[in-house]
């Protein structure tokens, strides 16, 4: 990162940061030759394809994976930070697979099978858009689905 007083292009790091959104990274940097003190951010994109149901191919996209989570969560006892964190651990799964493509089911499932332990209505509200349910027999079977998972474990 070129000083931007100077034009120096040699410029050292004096602090870097995880920033709130946990996905930035702020970082101090300080001119080698005149001095001059300048701030600079680094985001991490995850490069991605997800590959949908119906074989269309798009780029991996975490601002939509999020306001999908946050709507699933609004007014519901989960916090915003649990759902980042989850992003970010599924963010490093991949990477750690190594994958270029990603089917978006096993993204999905992932979410499904995360929001179903946090809590039961941000599971409905979420699987209601992603498996996209084309009659209400099919949300009922997912309520009943559940209920009966719930009197097993009562
Ligand atoms: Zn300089």
């Amino acid at each position: 990162m070129k000083c931007p007083r100077c034009k120096e292009p040699e410029t050292k790091v004096i602090d870097s940061r995880t920033i709130e959104d946990g996905f930035s990274i702020r970082r101090r940097r300080e001119c080698s030759v005149c001095g001059y003190r300048f701030t600079t951010y680094e985001k991490m994109e995850l490069d991605i394809v997800v590959i949908k149901k119906d074989g269309r191919r798009e780029p991996y996209d975490r601002n939509k994976l999020l306001s999908g989570l946050k709507k699933a969560i609004h007014k519901r006892p989960v916090s915003e930070e649990v759902i980042r964190n989850f992003v970010k651990e599924l963010e490093l799964d991949l990477i750690q697979k190594g994958e270029i493509e990603v089917p978006s089911s096993y993204i999905g499932e992932k979410v499904m099978s995360a929001l179903k332990e946090w809590d039961k209505v941000a599971y409905i509200r979420f699987a209601s858009v992603y498996r996209d349910f084309k009659d209400p027999f099919e949300f009922v079977e997912q309520v009943e689905g559940l209920k009966r998972e719930k009197g097993e474990t009562d």
